[in-house]
């Protein structure tokens, strides 16, 4: 089938790729040739990687890249799309539009996708006047190596469509969850509420944050604690999600003071070398603050 991809970044190359490897034919769309040609680059890349590793082999390589085509311009990608996933950046309003503007130039019967990973599904899907033929397809990052996608069922999304969309999961050779639109959908409300307790164990001094994250890597086999996992995401980016699931979800979603602070301190993690770790060339050095002479 035809699959158009908008926005060729972190996720939109992901997805384009994984489409073109199933043995679809993708377009991928972004708003300058230069962001196109990165993005078809790192599907380049990727594959490179796979080949090397003997994952992926030459003729494979070169089948998926000739799949792939790309473009600026939105009607050109999704005119004859069966499927269109959009992959820009997270904000409702952009997402809105977006999803308007494939309505007029796709098919009617096109099943039309965002891969957003907070906002309500139901909000972005009632930009379309058939808002049954929208829905969620939340891929992970790095989408050519994770496993799960969320399909996220809007409020107005058809039957059909949602078969439709766990069919092309599965076609792309990944693990399909079916979660009714709610804030955090499945993953990142389990995730972050074991990530706010992790923060507030160490606020109370239950334990370091080391032991805090070795006892759920060696004691529930998490290939990494809940505490390292924040600061790899990003503390301001933590906070950012807590904020929403606290409005959305209730009190049990509040900030601990501890992760504010750090984040008004500029501390956001491994992006700035420090958060509840201190991070040297992308490695833990050590242990941020009170903690910080402990092995
Ligand atoms: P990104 O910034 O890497 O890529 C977004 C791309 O969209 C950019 O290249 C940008 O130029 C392009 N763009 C902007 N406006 C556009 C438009 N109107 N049409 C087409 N392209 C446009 O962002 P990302 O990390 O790939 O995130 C994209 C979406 O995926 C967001 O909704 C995000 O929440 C979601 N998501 C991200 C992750 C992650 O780990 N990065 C994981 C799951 C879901």
């Amino acid at each position: 089938m035809n699959v158009a991809v908008l926005g060729a970044g972190t996720m939109g190359h992901g997805i384009a790729q994984v489409s073109a490897m199933a043995g679809h034919d993708v377009t991928i769309r972004d708003i300058e040739q230069e962001l196109v040609e990165d993005g078809i680059a790192s599907i380049e890349d990727n594959l490179r990687g796979g080949v090397d590793r003997d994952k992926v082999t030459d003729e494979e390589m070169a089948a998926t890249l000739d799949r792939i085509a790309g473009t600026t311009d939105l009607a050109d990608a999704v005119s004859n799309a069966d499927l269109v996933v959009e992959a820009v950046p997270e904000d409702v309003d952009l997402k809105k539009q977006t999803f308007e503007e494939v309505e007029a130039a796709a098919p009617g019967d096109a099943v039309i996708a965002s891969n957003t990973s907070s906002l309500p599904v139901t909000e972005i899907v009632s930009a379309l006047d058939d808002p049954g033929r929208g829905i969620g397809l939340h891929f992970f990052n790095p989408v050519h190596i994770m496993e799960l996608v969320e399909v996220v069922v809007g409020e107005q999304t058809d039957e059909g469509t949602v078969e439709f969309a766990t069919d092309f999961v599965a076609d792309v050779g990944k693990t399909a969850v079916e979660v009714r639109d709610t804030a955090g959908f499945a993953s990142s409300r389990l995730g972050v509420a074991l990530g706010v307790e992790a923060m507030r164990m160490v606020e109370e001094g239950v334990a370091s944050p080391r032991d805090i994250d070795r006892s759920m890597e060696l004691g529930y086999n998490h290939p990494m604690g809940p505490i390292e996992l924040g600061d790899v995401v990003g503390l301001d980016v933590r906070l950012d999600i807590l904020e929403h699931l606290r409005e959305e979800l209730g009190e049990r979603f509040r900030p601990p003071q501890v992760l504010r602070r750090k984040v008004r301190a500029g501390k956001l993690g491994k992006k700035t070398g420090e958060g509840f770790y201190v991070w040297e060339d992308g490695e833990i050095a050590g242990v941020s603050g009170d903690w910080g002479d402990e092995e």
